[in-house]
């Protein structure tokens, strides 16, 4: 199939073609040498897909739109208080050449306008210019995702006229905003313009900043997310000058233009945009950039104020531990509680990035299921990410139901250390942090152990052989004869204890104390529990029914004690005692029709 984005950029570039009014760039010689028809369009998704169409691959110099890297370098290299005090976040509503300094301080209002953008390229980390340009260069190219060069001609032409940003750094110096040699800052100024780029780049640029910060494809950071909305916020005001006005009010995405015909705009955690038309109007932004820019946000509806919330996303399925018991087979007693009780166990599936509207609507609902429940299973696997103030107020709600007796735990967080540390950093003393489980099993196990009462040393308890649910309706005269012929065997935490695929030799185990986990192996290498079981519970059991390959591996859970039988005795006994064998087979039906029935039952709870 086609993509229907890649038709749709197609036909906008069709339709846009037709617009030639606009000239090229002169005031910098070189720049006439563009050819006015190249026009290319690119977007690129923050999991790092390109569409491009037209001219994607034409180089041209960057120009202007190089103002935001090298200021979100500086804010990098320097914070947040001391770039403020040398360049202001003020639209100045001026040309981009105009010299808005601020008349009591003599600060540029904004980093956008070149004022702005000379004084900070001399504030970004480096001992002498030459170190300055370096952190200029490899920080540009991490936001582009490969090495940049300068186009050295275009360069050589701004620095051999561009008499007014001359004027524009003496002033600087000046008013004291730029410390050093304002000449050399110049310079890098104008080569960080020349810097050469296509307009794939562009909308790899504009989507590292739509994601945090992270280049979406080499997973590099190129800013510590804390400047990212900065950056964003002078785009957003001043990044088309005199235009930044309408440009918000029609378009409405941060962006940014350069006199090369370069736009990128940015719809922050959605995806980055890259155009290149070289075409400008009379205030030196491309004709059919801004064109299709205009198009875009309108029929995509991207316009940043136009976002519709919608907090319910956050949270998928909610279901009960009745719909989706552990895998463990219960004892009789712990049976009829959870028949009686399971559905105080709730799960909540939450989806996506979780911001504070999210979990706002995921802590209401357990507020109002919380009288009926007694645990609750946040289930996290399908969560991409957690924000700091949302993780704070989930971590206040699990707190708050704590001091109800009702549990929250989560699941399937894995070791995805940006959920862990919003979550870890959300605890604090007298708190005893957040309980979490590889899977759900696990955490629904935990929560019915919680529902019944018990703790690991009751589960500890040796059991005998006549109360294993095997034997059934076995006199117990001859459960004595059985007994003589069980041997007992110790297995230590972590050995397997069956192997999938092995040979049966006809061993049933009875667990006398400890804890077991069966598990079946995945296609991808890995083993999903099917089922973990304690004292008085059987396995290895289907070999009775003449199994030649054992079908799953049972692991110790804990050091484990086994009675051991084989079907071997077991036949040689059932030559004088039938019933035993009968009794055998008969439970194993029973059995196998439970363990049936829950199947069933799981399957309906993931449908
Ligand atoms: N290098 C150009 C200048 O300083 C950049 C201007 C722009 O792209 N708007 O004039």
């Amino acid at each position: 199939m086609r993509s229907p984005i890649q038709t749709y950029l197609e036909d906008l570039h069709r339709r846009i073609s037709n617009q030639n009014s606009g000239e090229l760039a002169s005031y910098i010689p070189e720049l006439t040498k563009a050819n006015p028809d190249w026009f290319g369009i690119c977007l690129v998704t923050l999991d790092g897909v390109a569409y491009s169409v037209g001219d994607s691959a034409q180089t041209f110099t960057i120009q202007s739109i190089s103002k935001p890297f090298v200021y979100a370098t500086a804010l990098a290299d320097q914070g947040r208080d001391f770039v403020l005090s040398k360049v202001g976040v003020e639209p100045s509503g001026d040309a981009f050449n105009s010299i808005s300094l601020d008349p009591q301080t003599g600060a540029p209002f904004n980093p956008m306008i070149n004022a702005g953008a000379i004084a900070t390229a001399s504030l970004v980390a480096g001992d002498t210019p030459e170190a300055q340009w370096q952190r200029i260069e490899s920080s540009m190219s991490t936001f582009v995702g490969r090495d940049l060069s300068v186009d050295e001609s275009v360069y050589r032409s701004e620095s051999e006229t561009g008499f007014r940003n001359r004027a524009i750094a003496w002033m600087l110096k000046n008013f004291g905003i730029i410390d050093g040699e304002p000449m050399a800052s110049l310079e890098n100024y104008f080569r960080q313009c020349s810097v050469l780029v296509d307009c794939r780049d562009l909308a790899f640029m504009a989507a590292t900043l739509a994601n945090g910060g992270v280049h979406p494809v080499t997973g590099k950071r190129a800013l510590p997310t804390e400047h990212v909305e900065r950056v964003l916020s002078v785009m957003a005001t001043c990044g088309m000058y005199d235009y930044a006005g309408s440009w918000l009010y029609e378009v409405g995405m941060p962006a940014k233009s350069g006199v090369g015909g370069g736009i990128i705009a940015v719809l922050p955690g959605r995806f980055g945009i890259g155009i290149f038309s070289p075409r400008l109007d009379e205030k030196g932004n491309s004709v059919r950039g801004i064109e299709a820019c205009q198009q875009l946000s309108h029929d995509f509806s991207l316009h940043v104020f136009n976002q519709v919330g919608q907090p319910g996303m956050a949270l998928g399925r909610v279901y009960s531990g009745a719909d989706a018991p552990s895998r463990r087979e219960p004892g009789t007693a712990m049976r009829d509680c959870l028949n009686a009780q399971a559905h105080r166990i709730k799960f909540l599936s939450l989806h996506g990035f979780l911001a504070v509207d999210g979990v706002e609507y995921i802590i209401r609902q357990m507020q109002k299921m919380a009288p009926e429940s007694h645990s609750f299973i946040l289930d996290m696997h399908q969560v991409t990410g957690i924000s700091e103030s949302a993780a704070r107020l989930l971590n206040q709600a699990r707190q708050g139901l704590g001091a109800e007796d009702i549990a929250v735990v989560f699941s399937r967080i894995h070791d995805r250390q940006f959920i862990i540390d919003p979550l870890s950093k959300a605890t604090h003393s007298g708190d005893h942090g957040f309980l979490s489980f590889e899977d759900n099993d696990l955490a629904v196990e935990w929560c019915e152990n919680r529902l019944f009462g018990i703790d690991a040393s009751t589960l500890a308890a040796p059991s005998s052989l006549a109360e294993s649910p095997l034997f059934a309706g076995v006199p117990e005269a001859l459960m004595r004869q059985v007994e003589a012929i069980t041997k007992s065997q110790s297995f230590a935490m972590g050995v397997p204890i069956l192997v999938t695929g092995q040979a049966c030799d006809g061993r049933i185990f009875f667990i006398e104390s400890g804890q077991v986990s069966i598990l079946v192996p995945l296609q991808n290498g890995g083993h999903q529990r099917i089922a973990s079981l304690g004292p008085g519970m059987n396995f290895g059991e289907m070999t009775l029914l003449g199994q030649t390959t054992r079908s799953a591996s049972v692991y110790a859970d804990s050091d484990v004690k086994c009675l051991i039988l084989s079907t071997a005795d077991v036949d040689q006994l059932s030559d004088q005692a039938p019933l035993l064998k009968i009794a055998l087979l008969e439970n194993l039906a029973k059995d196998m029709a439970n363990k049936l029935r829950r199947a069933t039952q799981w399957i309906a709870a993931l449908a």
